[in-house]
Formats: C-alpha cells, sequence, structure tokens
C-alpha cells in the first residue's frame, strides 16, 4: 500500500517476461543462438525471410516450453497453433513475428512467492506461449547509417504472462527471482538478464484499495530485477500524481530511462499496432503427444519449493535459510554435499557466512569456489573432532580460500591444532593469574568484568589455540578455589 496526499493507494501489477529458450538452434531454423557471436554470421535464409523458405519447428524448443509449463504446475495444451503476427520494422525481414497467440501452448500455472514475514502468496500464470525474437536495429555503429544484426532473429522465445496479482515492486521483484530459479532448475532458460535471456514488461496500474483495476501503463523491455522494481516504484508515483489531481491514466507503451530512473511515455493506445494476426499457412497447428508430455512430468527435477520443503524437513534448517540455499541449483547440490553425514545447520552457516562472504568479494558463483564441497566439509569434521575451535576454524578459512589448500594440510603446516590438554591450558591459566595478580585481586573482590580480560590473557598466552569450552571451564573452576 502507497499512501498518497488523499489515502492509500494499491499496486496491481502483471509481468510478461521473454524467457530465451536454452537451445543451440533457432525457433524455425537450424541457425546457431550463440552469444556474443560476430553481427549476422547465424543468420540462415528461413530467418533473413528469403522467398520460398520454409519454417520447420525445433522439436527441442517445444519440450523445453512444455517443462517450463509442468515446472509452472500449468495446463499443458495438447493443441496450439502459430500465428503470424504482423508488423513492420527493419530487424524484422518477413514484416511478421511467428507467435502463438490465441492457442499458447502453456495454459494458466501458478508460482508462490516466500514473502519476507514467512507467508506465501500465490502469484496467477495467465500462459506461456512460444514466439520469435527478432533483429537488432544497431544506431552506434555509423554517424548518419543504422545497421542491423539479425543473429538474434528467429532465436526462440518463451513469453511467460502473469495474472495481474503482484501488489508492490518488491512482489515483482520476489517473482522475477523464483520464475528464473525454476527456469534455471528446470534448465529451459539460463535466466541471464545482462545478456538478454530473460527480459521483462511490466504493467502497472494504481486502485483504491478494494476498487476494480484501473488503466494500465506498460513498462517495455526490462532487463533487470532491479530496473523492474525502480521502473514500478516510478510508474506507481506517476498515476498517483495524475489520479490525485483529478485526471486520468492513459494507456500507455512506456520506456524506462535508465540513467534518470524514470518512464516516459513511447506510444499511446490510439498509436497501438494492429497485429492482424491470423495461423501461419506454413506451419500446421502443434499436436502433443499426452505419453510424451507425462514423460516429460515424469523426469522433472525438484523444483526450489519442494527442494526448501526438504531441506526445512531432513535437515531441521529454518525456513529462511532454507529458502537461500535453494535460489540457486549449484548452492542447494553443494549445501547437500556438505551437511551429507554432518551437521547440517553447521553446513548451512558456513555456507551462508564466511562461503557467501568469500563469493561475493571475489564477484563469483558457488560453481567456481575455491573451496570445494568435500573441502568445506573436512573442516566441519575438524571442528567436530576437537582439533580446531570456531575460530581457529575462520582462520583455516581464510588460508583455505586464498591457498585451495586441504583444511588438514594447512593446519599441520601451520600448526592450528587446538589446545585440548587440560594440564597445558590449567598451566596456562596459573600463570595469566600469577602475571596479573593486582587484577585476579580486584576480580576477587568483586570486579566480575575481569573474567573477559583474563580469557583474552590465555587465549594470547596460547596463541589463540586454546578450545574456549575448556578456557572457560577450567578458568571458572579455579576462580570459584
Ligand atoms: P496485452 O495483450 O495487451 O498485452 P493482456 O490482457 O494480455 O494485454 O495483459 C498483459 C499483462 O497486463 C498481463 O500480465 C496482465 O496481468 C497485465 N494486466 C492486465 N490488466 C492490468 C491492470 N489493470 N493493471 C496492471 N496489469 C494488468
Ligand atoms: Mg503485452
Amino acid at each position: 500500500m502507497i499512501e498518497g496526499a488523499t489515502g492509500p493507494w494499491e499496486a496491481v501489477i502483471g509481468l510478461e517476461v521473454h524467457a530465451q529458450v536454452v537451445s543451440k538452434a533457432k525457433l524455425f531454423s537450424g541457425a546457431a543462438t550463440d552469444f556474443g557471436a560476430e553481427p549476422n554470421s547465424q543468420v540462415s535464409l528461413v530467418d533473413a525471410a528469403f522467398p520460398g523458405m520454409l519454417p520447420v519447428i525445433n522439436r527441442f524448443c517445444v519440450e523445453l516450453a512444455v517443462k517450463t509449463g509442468l515446472g509452472l504446475e500449468a495446463e499443458i495444451r495438447l493443441e496450439s497453433v502459430f500465428d503470424r503476427k504482423n508488423y513492420f520494422y527493419p530487424d524484422l525481414p518477413p514484416g511478421y513475428q511467428i507467435s502463438q497467440y490465441q492457442q499458447p501452448v502453456v495454459g494458466r500455472g501458478k508460482l508462490t512467492l516466500d514473502m519476507s514475514d514467512g507467508t506465501v502468496r500465490e502469484i496467477g500464470i495467465t500462459r506461456v506461449h512460444l514466439e520469435q525474437d527478432a533483429g537488432k536495429s544497431l544506431h552506434d555503429q555509423h554517424p548518419s547509417l543504422s545497421y542491423v544484426d539479425l543473429n538474434r532473429a528467429g532465436i526462440a522465445l518463451m513469453e511467460i504472462v502473469s495474472e495481474p496479482d503482484l501488489r508492490s515492486a518488491e512482489e515483482a521483484g520476489l517473482y522475477l527471482r523464483k520464475l528464473r530459479s525454476i527456469l534455471r532448475y528446470l534448465g529451459t532458460c539460463d535466466g541471464n538478464m545482462e545478456e538478454g535471456s530473460l527480459r521483462c514488461d511490466c504493467n502497472v496500474s494504481m486502485r483504491r484499495p478494494g476498487e476494480p483495476y484501473g488503466t494500465r501503463c506498460e513498462i517495455k523491455n526490462l532487463n533487470s530485477v532491479r530496473y523492474v522494481m525502480q521502473a514500478i516504484e516510478y510508474e506507481g508515483r506517476r498515476q498517483i500524481e495524475i489520479l490525485e489531481k483529478g485526471g486520468a491514466i492513459e494507456q500507455q507503451t512506456r520506456l524506462f530511462d535508465v540513467a534518470r530512473g524514470i518512464t516516459r511515455s513511447m506510444r499511446s493506445k490510439e498509436e497501438a499496432h494492429d497485429y492482424r494476426y491470423f495461423p501461419d499457412p506454413d506451419l500446421l497447428p502443434l499436436v502433443l503427444d499426452p505419453g510424451w508430455v507425462a514423460r516429460l512430468r515424469a523426469e522433472l527435477p525438484e523444483l526450489p519449493d519442494a527442494k526448501k520443503a526438504r531441506f526445512v524437513s531432513q535437515y531441521g534448517l529454518s525456513p529462511d535459510d532454507a529458502g537461500v540455499l535453494v535460489a540457486e541449483k549449484e548452492t542447494a547440490l553443494f549445501f547437500e554435499r556438505v551437511a551429507t553425514g554432518r551437521d547440517p545447520k553447521a553446513a548451512a552457516h558456513w555456507i551462508m557466512g564466511d562461503l557467501f562472504g568469500a563469493l561475493n568479494r571475489f564477484g563469483i558463483g558457488i560453481e567456481a569456489s575455491p573451496v570445494s564441497a568435500e573441502q568445506l566439509g573436512a573442516l566441519i569434521d575438524l571442528i567436530a573432532d576437537g582439533t580446531l575451535s570456531s575460530r581457529l576454524a575462520k582462520d583455516v578459512f581464510a588460508e583455505m580460500v586464498a591457498t585451495r589448500a586441504h583444511p588438514a594440510s594447512i593446519v599441520e603446516a601451520k600448526g592450528l591444532r587446538q589446545v585440548t590438554d587440560q594440564g597445558e591450558i590449567a598451566a596456562a591459566i596459573d600463570a595469566v593469574l600469577a602475571a596479573n595478580s593486582d587484577k585476579f585481586a580486584e576480580y576477587r573482590a568483586g570486579r566480575d568484568k575481569l573474567y573477559g580480560f583474563f580469557v583474552g590473557q590465555i587465549m594470547r598466552a596460547t596463541a589463540g589455540k586454546a578450545n574456549p569450552a575448556l578456557v572457560n571451564r577450567l578458568l571458572k573452576e579455579k576462580l570459584a578455589q
């Protein structure tokens, strides 16, 4: 809810996400799809719309769209149709995009958001359809000419449309992150927003709580979660300002100006395209074998929600920790390798604390971690068997990150084994108390605060290697004498 000058407003948001299908070939041609290739080096005669060329559907792309639908618990439509969406633009040689319109391959589904207060919210998925990407106009290559790169032309996209169920920028951010996570688990889209594999159009309207939906504006082509959230925040405030002055929202397509953090009008409803959709006569309706769909369903991997629930019940993690660990498939895998046969909470603690800290510093993902799951497990074992205190383990971990060495060899090489010999610790305690007899007397006279001072001195005397629990126990015994 957003507080305006005249009372509260509620945002109503629906997202249209374009997700590039992970396929080496395009949706209707065999041309390659590698990112960053030389312009126009991955263009077949079909993509360039030479006369007489015919599209041939890529079965693998259909398979991934169906998997995506299954992952969103959606209806798989056994018969779907490809239409021509007609418009004229230099980066679209045929003058139309092949896209599913009234008969998409995937119908209604859903996705759950894990809210920050611990509750879950279900967001409706309206549909998922397959369509071709367009090419790209390059305006920065020549002072007076625009160039066209058709490498993207014909690449398979899944358009994933949500119901207008989102109510804030935060929810839109959660939705996008969750969707990206599911797509990556399924292996149907790499979710790489910097490379344009996942792009988002945001539909935003404002209403008084409980009132019917208002007129929406659509903000086109946002390529980061942060921009999506910023654009929604800005657009919401812009609409509230108009509405509070008694004005009406004009249905528009808007662009987000990244540099200025504002949205501006691109075209109004009157200027909207008339796409004159009709079924592409070069393509038969797409008919799926129910047995094939059933097989794909049976082969689905464990998805983030199910994995999170399992991490809570099997490993006793808090829902928050489990949520963090399952967000990326690779992190979940790493966690399970470390946790198996060990204290799962210790595994979660090390991964989310020291390991994430190190990965953030290097700006790398867990798949490139300098510390392997096996090595982190070995470090936790050294704590469990008393070789290392958790304090020493932190030093060993830092050394593991720096040198990629195994914890056991670091402990040996640096002589970091913790001191658990009671006689040795008792001797250190005696020495510290003898050397600080004045403070010892003050403590006896009631200055309890000095306890921490003694612990510090004893740790120092043992070069930080004394087992802290033993130090505490033996020191307390000594002081109580
Ligand atoms: P179009 O075909 O013009 O893109 P749709 O009805 O398919 O229109 O809706 C596109 C997106 O807009 C969907 O994600 C939907 O949830 C969202 N949407 C529809 N009505 C509203 C509204 N009043 N406010 C915000 N979003 C809306
Ligand atoms: Mg739209």
